[in-house]
């Protein structure tokens, strides 16, 4: 089955077909870094991991591009408000670049914690102000965009057709919460800011050909996609939340400056919700990686993100995390003892399973149905099963199993990215122990040896492990 993508443009599946193939270029809207990532940063981006993990998979080469946000991106997301940046600078009483440099290590930290690949180009809004000059200076030059006497420049909406043709949004229409601030320089409303003019006491500030000022927020990534990948690409990617008015001013701004169509296939992924709202700094609902990763294996997030398909809304509950917590240690388990079981050994014989072939096809049938990774997922259960069964068989088929490890580690480890310790699960080990000690007690209670069965039940007491004696049998909760 070939690949097919849903395309935000079209809103219909359609076959992937690279412009220029092997080569794909791909780019992906980075963070903006003024605050530590969050669990909406993480679903993103292993989305986006495994969409370039999977293409890879397939044949092709790969030009990853992702860019950081360390300017021009203001409170609120509209042309008004304080920059994200500069507003965390004065909190800590930091200077915006060391703002900006700090959150930036940190969302590398934490991705690489949660084994998301670096792209093959990161790059930062500040270090391309040039080019995002010289992009303005041609889109005045051409007439979609003009100058005011505040030294501001603004995109004009009006002369480019088709603009918001990826939101499919009127002219008139607001997003909910959207607050209109209409700069009284701007000829129309929906005009946006291209390069703003700084007040002296602005920390971010160039010299332009429009006076001292700084860029507005989507001129960067129309500047840094085209830099390194070139006037059309293959693939433009982000959360949904950036479909407007993020992509949508990207592409009249591009598309306006070269003629080229800028975007062949756009893939964004939804939200990770709260109660059905937005996670995110805004609303103060979010959860910081860095907090969850004290308490959770980080596989167990990722796995928790892939198990739902990317364009589906993901509303967070810890009983939902708990959940994806048992069924990650299930499959890990599962995975530990099939690589226990072949360790060491060569395959006899180079017999074709039909069973393991058609979960093996099923699996990528479901990764190139749009990346489905829910459904993928589920196959790689079924897989496990099978090899489970022929772990238990008196007269193991090695080959079987060696066979389906060697799938199994491709598509957990480079296509998921899941990246198994090779150890069998802590709490597995440690549910066995406790059981063990709960036996013992047992067995001193039957010999009527109560201080011995009483000091096992307060030494697990010290450990926070609670035992309960019912008439039937003993359980305990930690
Ligand atoms: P920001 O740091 O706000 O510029 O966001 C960077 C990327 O993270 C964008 O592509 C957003 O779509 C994505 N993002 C932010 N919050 C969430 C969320 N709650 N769920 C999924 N993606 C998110
Ligand atoms: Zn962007």
């Amino acid at each position: 089955m070939p690949l097919k993508i849903y395309n935000s443009f079209s809103r219909e599946k359609e076959e992937f077909k690279p412009i220029n193939p092997p080569y794909v270029g791909m780019y992906v809207c980075g963070p903006t870094v003024y605050g530590h990532p969050h669990l909406g940063h993480a679903r993103t981006y292993i989305v986006f991991d495994v969409i370039y993990r999977y293409l890879m998979h397939s044949g092709y080469k790969v030009k990853y591009v992702q860019n950081i946000t360390d300017v021009g991106h203001l409170v609120g997301d509209v042309d008004e408000g304080e920059d994200k940046i500069q507003k965390q600078a004065k909190v800590e009483k930091m200077d915006p670049v060391e703002i900006a440099y700090k959150y930036e290590v940190s969302y590398f930290d934490d991705m690489q914690v949660l084994n998301v690949l670096k792209p093959d180009i990161s790059c930062r809004a500040t270090g391309h102000i040039i080019e995002m000059i010289e992009l303005i200076k041609k889109l005045i030059e051409k007439k979609h965009a003009y100058t005011t006497n505040k030294g501001n420049v603004y995109f004009s909406v009006k002369t480019f057709k088709n603009y918001a043709r990826l939101s499919r949004r009127k002219a008139d229409e607001t997003m909910e919460g959207e607050r209109i601030e209409i700069a009284d320089d701007k000829k129309s409303p929906e005009d946006f800011a291209l390069w703003k003019k700084a007040d002296a006491e602005h920390l971010m500030q160039w010299d332009s050909p429009w006076g001292k000022g700084y860029p507005g927020w989507h001129i960067e990534c129309s500047v840094m996609s085209m830099k390194y990948i070139g006037e059309t690409l293959d693939i433009h990617g982000g959360g949904i939340d950036n479909i407007f008015p993020h992509h949508d001013c990207e592409i009249a701004q591009s598309e306006a400056a070269t003629g080229k169509t800028f975007i062949k296939y756009f893939i964004h992924n939804n939200m990770l919700t709260v109660d059905g709202k937005k996670m995110g700094k805004s609303l103060g609902n979010f959860i910081i990686l860095k907090e969850l990763f004290k308490k959770l294996d980080p596989m167990v997030l990722r796995f928790y993100i892939l198990q739902c398909h990317y364009a589906s809304p993901l509303d967070f509950t810890q009983a939902a995390l708990d959940s994806a917590k048992q069924g990650y240690e299930r499959l890990k388990n599962s995975v530990f003892s099939l690589n226990k079981a072949v360790e060491g050994k060569t395959k006899s014989s180079s017999e074709k399973y039909d069973d393991v072939e058609t979960l093996k096809k099923e699996f990528l049938d479901a990764m190139d149905d749009d990346f489905n990774t829910s459904r993928s997922i589920a196959v790689l259960y079924e897989i496990l099963k099978v090899s489970n069964i022929e772990l238990q068989n008196k007269n193991m088929d090695i080959d079987k199993l060696i066979v389906i490890n060697e799938i199994i580690n491709d598509f957990v480890d480079k296509i998921l990215g899941l990246k198994m310790d090779n150890k069998k699960s802590q709490d597995d080990i440690e549910d066995k122990l406790i059981e063990f000690i709960i036996q013992l007690r047992n067995n001193y209670r039957k010999e009527k040896n109560y201080k011995a069965s009483d000091d096992i039940r307060d030494m697990l007491l010290s450990l926070g492990i609670t035992i309960k004696d019912d008439q039937e049998k003993t359980t305990y909760t930690r």
